[in-house]
């Protein structure tokens, strides 16, 4: 099988994931932003990130032969310092250009703070001025009702957003429908405690059907599983899903969505 891991952690993986997932059939990773596990306390450590995100990481996963590609934001965590969320959006400009970057992400909310809204909006703005795809993270348990319905309406707010070039991640069951609805595509997150199980994920598919959505395991620091993707073949099988099922969701769906960058290419032969 041949899949697409549109949302991976990478710098938090080992050498051992990737030589994982390459075997299970992955033939291409995206990497977006996200926060470290601490809040950075400078835009220099933001810029370093950032060019860990578009040079040396896409040299790591190189080294066996997977295309890398990655999204620049700064986290929604790290929105409460506004004046340093000013100053990183800044020099964002200047890495959009790079060839492995394919947009904005994960933008969104957390605590679905005031700050929070504002930095959500601004990155909202630098994206359409600048013409990028955007990836949205929405909030956890309790907050991520309230959270996304926020996000869409900043995002319905802007004239300039194409719902079509919107991905909005971490969906879950009450949140998935009325992320469809509202013309974006869907995320689904697969983690081993929370977010979504493969079982709750191929429920959704049957429930949603299977337009507009993709599958990612985040793969971070956390607990995680990097083969969380594949995984969720084994269930779509197990239900008597099609083959063809599998490899539109898994393939297709991300290849269709990251495709509308057209820095997003896999090499001929490595399953496109
Ligand atoms: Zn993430």
């Amino acid at each position: 099988m041949r899949y697409i891991e549109p949302h991976g952690h990478m710098v938090s993986r080992t050498t051992d994931d990737y030589q994982a997932m390459v075997t299970a059939g992955c033939v291409a990773v995206c990497e977006p932003a996200f926060w470290a596990g601490f809040d950075r306390g400078s835009v220099s450590g933001f810029r370093d990130y950032y060019r860990q995100l578009t040079e040396y990481e896409p040299a790591r996963a190189a080294k066996f032969h997977l295309p890398h590609f990655s999204w620049l934001c700064l986290n929604p965590k790290e929105s409460e310092d506004l004046a340093l969320a000013r100053d990183v959006l800044a020099i964002i400009p200047e890495f959009l250009a790079r060839p492995n970057v394919l947009g904005i992400g994960e933008i969104g909310l957390n605590r679905n703070t005031r700050n929070e809204m504002k930095v959500l909006e601004d990155h909202v703005a630098l994206a359409v001025a600048h013409d990028q795809l955007i990836l949205v993270h929405t909030p956890h348990l309790e907050d991520k009702l309230k959270g996304t319905q926020l996000i869409l309406d900043v995002l319905g707010a802007h004239r300039g957003v194409k719902p079509e070039r919107v991905i909005i991640d971490h969906v879950e069951e009450h949140t998935i429908q009325r992320v469809l609805d509202r013309g974006f595509w869907a995320g689904i997150t697969l983690y081993p405690d929370s977010k979504s199980s493969p079982p709750r994920a191929v429920d959704m598919l049957e429930i949603c059907g299977r337009e507009r959505i993709w599958m990612n395991s985040a793969c971070d620091w956390g607990v995680s599983d990097p083969l969380a993707v594949p995984k969720t073949a084994l269930e779509m099988r197990r239900r008597g899903h099609s083959e063809d099922f599998i490899d539109a969701v898994l393939f297709r769906n991300p290849h269709r969505f990251l495709s509308q960058c057209p820095k997003f290419r896999i090499p001929a032969g490595a399953g496109a």
